[in-house]
């Protein structure tokens, strides 16, 4: 410990603290200009030095270490002149009505506290306004030139964007651009913006609708990281987003859904009043009407083609406790076990290989593993635009010396900051994972001493994997022997070495099996049950691992424990007998539509129609359909053309509850506004819906919380978490007790299937679907930082004036043989449909290779995509389509 004396006070520290930290510590405030917890001390602006006895000058607190015997005065009165005219010179021609618009600024409070305020004379310069951002309004006339903005968009989100300029007095802050600021290479994430001290980089809503009054600590709705966000609302609007500083998982960082992408939520076309079609066309009713159509028509189809003509869909973006309402209802209500979600399409696969293999169907550790890793292995995911402040922290990893390996057939940018990058041919992630599990064992890289204490199947393994040499391997997978040979090196030697996979490794015919290959590499390194180590799928959606969880799954319940295991607890919690045979998952749902047998169905918050692979095929089981219940946000793709009840939920902001992000990290959901319009909570319209069913008693829940105590009954693993403890910050499962601080790293001594698990002899199947000479091109398909999934919500926000449409990837020298000119607008066309896109020339892809997202309803990219599956799970192959481009 340290003893120290601050203003006179003796004092007691532990080491390793600035001064600055020691005065927090205590409550002690100094002024600050440049420092920002979340970077690296500076020590630039100088106001807050202190004056420390024995030293010839005042000493900066930010950066000065605290040392024993340290006597401190924080407000003598020769640092608080200092403090002064410091102050004056920063604020010389600063304007001085910003002070007056936004008096709490920081470097505002400041100039109100040393009475510098009223002496500005500054009118601001409107030649140095730069207003070409949607989102973010630039004024240099305030800037201070603290370099908050330069150093937060270095050190944590790694763009560099903004740059220091000339010398002296000349020096200004310019983005990367040298130009306009919406021109540079800036990602939209807001960090510039939180760091500014003094409102030179501005969010425009606070221009245009005021400061928040109200403050709301809650969870992201977009992707399944799980940031924390404050929501700043003002007369029941929200009217700003910004980090929450101390948040375990994006520690004071947001990206640029989370942080802007929040205007979907008062759209002018926010469907707010149920509706039911007659004749084809909609018709507004009543929320008591609409209940009792929608409970009379299940009723009617039930009683006339049995309980298995219905299907359920919970979402991804409702929280665990109305997925867990969801799957309730069909197996309690409608006594099926016909439910599922959006997590069929896209994570299943590694639900059920990690199931299988180590007995947890979810990430093995968790985000802050990235810091921990010697060796990051990246596959199949596209982390910066799809899980983009995980992607911040692995290329901020990568900056510090990290190994980093990226598996992706596309130049991601993540692959620029990779020791290593194969970019292998699509559908080649077995052959590829195979080869390097061959050259570990060939080169004598495994970890013995793991296999032989936690390993079975070794000698069975070891005598398959032979055949799969790297140079065999190398033509097929489109990569280099000497490649493959380098990764499989790094990620055994350079330990511990993690694995973060993404859809490029699920979404495809041996989805399951690619992640099986990712498993047998851990557990042939012993890369798991450590720190900076494991296998970890980046769930797409807020709340996908969530859904799945909470039951959403037609052969699992909640805990993602089988019907059979689960059964007995769950009729007698519930006090109703269930279903035994496993239901229809989605893909089964839409073939038994086809089929007449599925004859009605109720997808929450999911936009089947414009998602789901080959849509001519979803139309065709659509059209066989009596009844098709959506309850969403807005008249997405599957009401308008196939709906006929329409039942209007809330937004995740007008709501309580939790949501589990991808590392099993349960949060809190807080409700920032009441329900817009006559929109209901979507645990409110299950609740309903179910009494009008009858089943009153299983349903009688007053609020999301008494929904989680019942969770808390019929899940062990989660059983510790309580909304109490969840309002100290969340908490990673298993937690099986009120007094279990949550696991970070599974698998740690033992698997939940025993004390080994064993190695998985994995062969590889090719993709059926290949390119020949009618469709020479390989379409992948995948998302973007701006939009999200179907677009429900990105698109009606001003992420659509930066991305406002899907573009087709074609690479230079494809385009250049086609003729196709950036912007060129194309038809494609493959064995299923076609669709119409314009071409963006991109040298991320490679040769005979194109790849678009697919958020645009107008677009509708899935009526190319196929209906091949994973042969474990039905998941779709989203990743390899062969198709025809031609010029529109
Ligand atoms: Fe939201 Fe994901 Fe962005 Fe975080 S990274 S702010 S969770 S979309």
């Amino acid at each position: 410990m340290l003893r120290v004396t601050i203003n006179g006070q003796p004092r007691e520290f532990v080491e390793g603290l600035t001064i600055l930290d020691a005065l927090r510590s205590i409550g002690v405030q100094v002024p600050t200009a440049c420092h920002d917890d979340r970077l690296k001390p500076y020590g630039g602006c100088r106001l807050c030095a202190v004056k420390v006895e024995g030293a010839p000058r005042p000493l900066t607190a930010c950066n000065t270490p605290l040392g024993d015997g340290m006597a401190i005065e924080t407000h003598h009165p020769e640092v608080e002149a200092l403090r002064r005219t410091l102050l004056r010179m920063l604020a010389k021609e600063y304007p001085r009505q910003a002070v007056r618009q936004f008096p709490d600024k920081e470097f505002h409070r400041y100039l109100h506290q040393y009475g510098l305020a009223d002496e500005l004379q500054g009118a601001g310069d409107p030649d140095r306004v730069d207003d070409s951002h949607p989102y973010i309004r630039v004024d240099m006339s305030q800037c201070i030139s603290c370099y908050r903005c330069v150093r937060i968009c270095e050190e944590v989100q790694g763009q560099f964007v903004w740059q220091v300029w000339d010398r002296g007095s000349a020096t200004r802050i310019v983005p990367d651009s040298g130009g306009a600021f919406a021109d540079s290479s800036c990602v939209s994430c807001g960090a510039c913006v939180d760091a500014c001290p003094t409102g030179a980089l501005e969010d425009k809503t606070l221009l245009t609708v005021g400061v928040p009054t109200d403050w709301t600590r809650t969870t992201c709705p977009y992707c399944g990281v799980g940031c924390e966000m404050l929501v700043g609302t003002r007369e029941d609007r929200l009217v700003q987003i910004t980090p929450v500083p101390d948040a375990p998982v994006s520690r004071g960082h947001l990206c640029v859904k989370g942080r802007y992408a929040f205007e979907f939520v008062h759209a002018q076309d926010r469907t707010t009043q149920p509706m039911v079609r007659e004749g084809g066309l909609w018709r507004e009713v009543s929320w008591e009407e609409a209940i009792a159509t929608a409970a009379r028509e299940l009723r009617r189809i039930t009683a006339r083609y049995g309980p298995d003509s219905v299907g359920v869909l919970g979402s991804a973006r409702a929280t665990n406790e109305e997925n867990y309402l969801a799957q309730k209802f069909a197996r309690v209500v409608l006594d099926t076990n016909n439910v599922d979600s959006c997590a069929r399409v896209c994570h299943a696969p590694s639900a059920a290989a990690m199931k299988q293999m180590l007995g947890t169907g979810a990430a093995t550790s968790s985000f802050d593993d990235i810091e921990r890793a010697r060796t990051i292995l990246l596959c199949g995911a596209n982390a910066t635009e799809n899980h983009p402040i995980v992607g911040a922290r692995i290329k901020q990893a990568a900056l510090r010396g990290a190994r980093l390996i990226v598996i992706d057939p596309r130049q991601i940018e993540l692959a620029t900051y990779a020791d290593l990058h194969l970019p292998l041919r699509p559908g080649a992630n077995v052959p590829l994972l195979n080869a390097m599990a061959c050259a570990i064992v060939e080169e004598g890289l495994c970890d013995e001493g793991f296999l032989r204490r936690r390993v079975d199947g070794w000698d069975e393994y070891r005598n398959f994997i032979k055949q799969y040499t790297p140079e065999r391997v190398a033509p097929l997978a489109g990569v280099e022997a000497g490649g493959i040979r380098q990764a499989a090196r790094m990620y055994a030697t350079e330990q511990p070495a993690i694995c973060f996979h993404g859809l490029g490794m699920t979404e495809h015919v041996q989805g399951t099996e690619g992640v099986m290959c990712l498993v047998n590499l851990a557990l042939l390194t012993g890369n798991i049950g450590r720190p900076g180590t494991g296998v970890n799928p980046l769930r797409g959606q807020n709340n996908v691992q969530g859904s799945a969880h909470m039951g959403c799954e037609p052969s699992n319940l909640t805990g993602f424990i089988s019907l059979a295991e689960g059964r007995s607890l769950f009729e007698r919690v519930w006090g109703t007998p269930l279903q035994t045979a496993a239901g229809l998952n989605l893909m089964q749902m839409f073939d038994a539509a086809a089929a007449g047998r599925l004859k009605a169905l109720w997808a929450i918050g999911y936009d089947v129609f414009l998602t789901n692979p080959n849509a001519e095929a979803t139309r065709r089981a659509f059209e066989q359909m009596e009844l098709v219940i959506v309850q969403d946000l807005f008249l997405n793709e599957t009401a308008k053309a196939f709906g006929t009840i329409f039942l209007p939920c809330t937004s995740s902001f007008e709501k309580d509850g939790t949501f589990m992000n991808s590392e099993r990290r349960v949060q809190r959901v807080r409700k920032a506004i009441r329900p817009i319009g006559n929109s209901k909570p979507d645990w409110e319209i299950i609740c309903t819906l179910a009494r009008a069913m009858g089943r009153e008693e299983f349903f009688a829940f007053r609020s999301p919380e008494q929904i989680w105590e019942e969770i808390r009954a019929v899940w062990k693993a989660g059983a510790g978490i309580s909304y109490a403890r969840l309002d100290e910050g969340g908490l990673q499962w298993p937690c099986p007790a009120e007094d279990h601080p949550g696991t970070q790293v599974l698998h740690a001594e033992r698997f939940p299937i025993g004390e080994r698990a064993a190695l998985r002899r994995v062969d590889y199947t090719p993709t059926p679907e290949s390119p020949n000479e009618e469709f020479p091109f390989l379409l992948m398909t995948g998302r973007s930082l701006y939009q999200f999934n179907a677009g429900t919500m990105t698109r009606r926000t001003k992420n659509s004036l930066i991305r406002p449409s899907d573009v087709l990837d074609v690479s230079p020298g494809d385009a250049g043989r086609l003729g196709l000119e950036e912007g060129a607008r194309v038809r494609i066309y493959s064995r299923h449909g076609e669709a119409t896109l314009p071409v963006h020339v991109s040298t991320a892809v490679k040769a005979g290779e194109v790849f678009a997202t697919f958020h645009t309803a107008e677009i509708f990219l899935n009526r190319v995509t196929g209906s091949h599956r994973d042969g474990y799970t039905g998941t779709p192959e989203y990743k390899v389509t062969a198709i025809q481009v031609k010029r529109a």
